[in-house]
Order: C-alpha cells, then sequence, then structure tokens
C-alpha cells in the first residue's frame, strides 16, 4: 500500500476573488499556477527524492499538488515541506493537506474519506498601528504600489498577498502573447486550436458589460460550476479495473477534457462576437470546476449549454474507452447576477453558497441550476431565508420549461412587474385572468403548479437572452 499527500487551496475561488480588482485576481491566477504546477513541484521535491515525487495519475490541477509517498515515515517531513513552499507563494491562500492509501493512486481516492485531515488556515496578521490594504482590507498594507495608466495611474498601499498579486498580473493587455501563464491565457490557447481566430479577453468588468448583445450593459453573470459524482464513476472505474478493465483510461484527464469542450461550446454559443474581443472574463478552471463572469443576458443559454456538453463530452470518452455502462458524472451550476461596479468577492461567494445548496438540494445526483440576482434579491442567499425559499431547479425542468421562459421574456417590464405582484399573493384565479388578457395563459400554467414558480420564472427572464 502507498500513502499519497495532497496540498489543495481550499475554496480556491474565494481567495482568487479575495480582491475586487481583476488585476488581483489576475495575478492569483498566475501565483497559483507557478505554485503548483508540475515543473513548480518536481523542483520543490529536489531534495526529496528518496521521500516522494509528483503523482502523474493525478492531472495537473491548478491549486493542488498530488504526491506519492515513498517513505512512510518521511509523510509528515513531506508534508511541512509542501506548505512552506505554498506558505511563501501563496501567503495568504488556506491550505488542506489529505492523505490518502491505496494500491494506487485511483484506489486511494476511491475511498469514501481520506486516512488524515489537516487545515492550514491563512495566517492571521499581526496588526501594528497600520492602515489596512487597499485591495483585500483584511491584512496590514505593507507595501506601495502604483496601479492604472495615464489619468488612472495611483499609488494604493498593499498586504503581502496582494502586494504578489500585483506584481504577477503583468500588463494590462490581453492578448495570449502577452497573458501570462493561467487559465485565460489556457483559454485563448484552446480557443485558437479550434478556431484559427486570435481574440482578446476584456481587463475589466465594465468593457465586458459593454460586450453584451441586449440593450441593458449594465449588468453581469458570474457562474460557478462544478461536477456531481465523480467520486461516484471513481469507485466503480477502480472496481472495474480490479478485473482487468479500463485500466488505460485516465479519469483526471477525461474530466478536464470534458470541463474544456464544455467551456468552449458554451462560449460559441453566445449571441455576442467572438472574433475580436471575447465576452468572458475567466477566474478558474481545473478539474471539473469554471468560475466566469460573462453579459447578464448570456448566462442561462452559456450554463445550459456548459452542463450538457459536459455530460455529453465525458460520455463518449467512457464510450470510447469501451466504459458506456459507467454512471456519466453531470455538472451543477449557480448563477449570480450583479451589477458591473459590484465587487467579484461576493458575486463569488455568493455563487460559492448557492452551487452547495443545489447539490444539496439534488444529492448530487442531477444536474441543477441555482440562481440570485444580487440587484434585485439582494446579496444574502435566498435560500436561507424564510418563507419564500427559492429552489433550485433541475437542468431537465429548465430545459423542459424554456420555450415558456421565452414566450415570459417577450412581456415587457411592466407586463411582467404586474404578474409578479399577483404571483407574490398567490391568487391563481387572478393570475389565470390576467395571463388569459395577456394572451399568455398557455405559458403561464405551467409555473403555478410545476418546479419553478412563476415568481422565479419572472426573475429569471429579467436576464433572458431573446432572439
Ligand atoms: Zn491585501
Amino acid at each position: 500500500m502507498t500513502i499519497f499527500l495532497d496540498v489543495a487551496v481550499v475554496q480556491i475561488q474565494s481567495w482568487l476573488a479575495r480582491t475586487p480588482h481583476l488585476r488581483g485576481r489576475r495575478g492569483a491566477s498566475r501565483m497559483i499556477r507557478e505554485a503548483t504546477m508540475a515543473e513548480a513541484v518536481d523542483e520543490m521535491l529536489t531534495k526529496f527524492t528518496d521521500k516522494a515525487r509528483r503523482n502523474i495519475a493525478y492531472g495537473d490541477i491548478d491549486g493542488v499538488i498530488a504526491l506519492e509517498i515513498l517513505r512512510d515515515d518521511a509523510v509528515d517531513e513531506v508534508e511541512r515541506h509542501v506548505m512552506r513552499h505554498l506558505r511563501k507563494r501563496l501567503p495568504a491562500a488556506p491550505l488542506r493537506s489529505t492523505r490518502w492509501e491505496g494500491q494506487d493512486s485511483l484506489d486511494a481516492h476511491a475511498a469514501d474519506e481520506p486516512l488524515v485531515t489537516h487545515d492550514w488556515p491563512a495566517p492571521v496578521p499581526e496588526w501594528p498601528a497600520s492602515k489596512p490594504c487597499d485591495w483585500c482590507r483584511s491584512w496590514p498594507a505593507s507595501r506601495e504600489a502604483t496601479v492604472g495608466a495615464g489619468d488612472d495611474r495611483k499609488q494604493v498601499q498593499l498586504c503581502e498577498d496582494c502586494g504578489k498579486r500585483h506584481r504577477y498580473a503583468g500588463f494590462t493587455t490581453s492578448t495570449t502573447a502577452t497573458l501570462k501563464p493561467g487559465v485565460e491565457r489556457d483559454l485563448l490557447e484552446r480557443w485558437h486550436k479550434e478556431h484559427n481566430s486570435k481574440p482578446t479577453l476584456p481587463d475589466k468588468f465594465p468593457d465586458l458589460a459593454l460586450l453584451g448583445k441586449e440593450n441593458d450593459n449594465t449588468h453581469l453573470a458570474t457562474v460557478y460550476a462544478d461536477g456531481n459524482a465523480v467520486g461516484k464513476l471513481n469507485k466503480e472505474l477502480r472496481d472495474l479495473r480490479r478485473n482487468g478493465i479500463g485500466t488505460n483510461f485516465d479519469l483526471p484527464q477525461a474530466i478536464s477534457n470534458a470541463t474544456w469542450s464544455a467551456l468552449l461550446a458554451a462560449i460559441e454559443e453566445m449571441s455576442a462576437g467572438t472574433d475580436e474581443m471575447m465576452p468572458v472574463i475567466a477566474h478558474l478552471v481545473g478539474g471539473d470546476d469554471v468560475l466566469v463572469s460573462i453579459p447578464a443576458h448570456e448566462a442561462w443559454w452559456f450554463t445550459r449549454t456548459l452542463q450538457i456538453t459536459f455530460q455529453d463530452a465525458l460520455a463518449a470518452e467512457l464510450a470510447d474507452a469501451g466504459l458506456a455502462d459507467l454512471p456519466v458524472p453531470t455538472v451543477s451550476a449557480a448563477i449570480v447576477f450583479h451589477h458591473k461596479f459590484s465587487p467579484l468577492p461576493a458575486a463569488v461567494d455568493l455563487a460559492g453558497e448557492l452551487l452547495a445548496h443545489a447539490k444539496k438540494q439534488h444529492r448530487g445526483q442531477r444536474a441543477s441550476l441555482a440562481w440570485q440576482d444580487i440587484t434585485h434579491d439582494g446579496p444574502y442567499p435566498l435560500h436561507h431565508q424564510a418563507p419564500g425559499q427559492r429552489q433550485a431547479p433541475a437542468l431537465d425542468a429548465l430545459i423542459d420549461a424554456w420555450a415558456d421562459l421565452d414566450s415570459l421574456a417577450e412581456l415587457g417590464a411592466s407586463a411582467r412587474a404586474n404578474l409578479a405582484v399577483l404571483a407574490r399573493h398567490t391568487d391563481p384565479e387572478r393570475v389565470k385572468a390576467h395571463a388569459e388578457r395577456l394572451g399568455l395563459w398557455d405559458s403561464v400554467q405551467r409555473f403555478l403548479d410545476g418546479p419553478i414558480p412563476l415568481e422565479d420564472a419572472l426573475g429569471m427572464v429579467r436576464w433572458w437572452r431573446t432572439k
């Protein structure tokens, strides 16, 4: 039996979005890549070659260092060494190490629980009498930096973590050639390979909002998606392998391929042009996780396409490997609609909470989609408020209702507002009478007793893409 040690940034999405500035997020994306990529891990292990090696069966995921321990008695020492390596490069990131045991990596990670888990929270800074960091406002400022260009140029005071982000962010002209290693460069390179066009990416949220095709260019959607039941597939694959079936199938690679296929397909589905500037700001793509911001009206189609394509692509990879009988993981997602000037950390944290809620509600058994609109619903998760809890619809139910949502979206704002008032007071007769006057009863009816309540449906179509 072999021990496997994984050290990962906990809630990587929250750490990436710790500063409201995209520059801070972009720098963090590069820091995390450079701290955890294969070359960095190999270099970190140069004096430990008899004690540990990189676990190549785990896949190369930003924010995770996965090792195979070669001498059981060295595991504590290796763990401390990895901690020092990561803490130096990611000063404020909360870290977690887990140990697993098994015949090989797949076998070990198919266990329900790790052998041992250690949490290494971000250090609490000591507070001398100094001002807080201008970016994160949670650590003391310890260095000066100049940000912006031209008239926007100004001096800011940053903490250790944000100072590093600033240095790593590089130039802001975001063509593939000038972007530093990280998720956005990966995205542009993959896009170029498939489409032969070389778009750039927006540098600021207001620029991203302007790329929306609909009349409203003030709102964005931050979409966070994550796979369901990947562990279950892992387990069934392990059992098959014990009988010599599927031994060549590389699950981490297949999941990574499916995630990228899904993201590229979702971008292709957007109504906005993608040739010059792609209407996407990508925060995180790793394993089965995707975190991006896009113009608000693109969000429903984008997310639907992402969810369907992930499942189809992974099913195809399994079928190609002769493993068509295995259960195919699905993807659940959360969409948070927010104003282009509303801070990214609030949207990302809310998306994380909604996603956890959606997965719990559906027990990870099907693709589902939670959503909230910070401008209209406020920044606190609606599912925590009683009554009027909002449920996350299953993707199937949403697709089933799509044409009727299209019809609701075509109504004028005041007609929708009137319907919403009636829906809130739950008087089905009056809702029916009003819907009939609008010639919409056929479309409204399903929302009176279907899985998506009418009030929710009206909120969803506020940012619906109309043809
Ligand atoms: Zn800071």
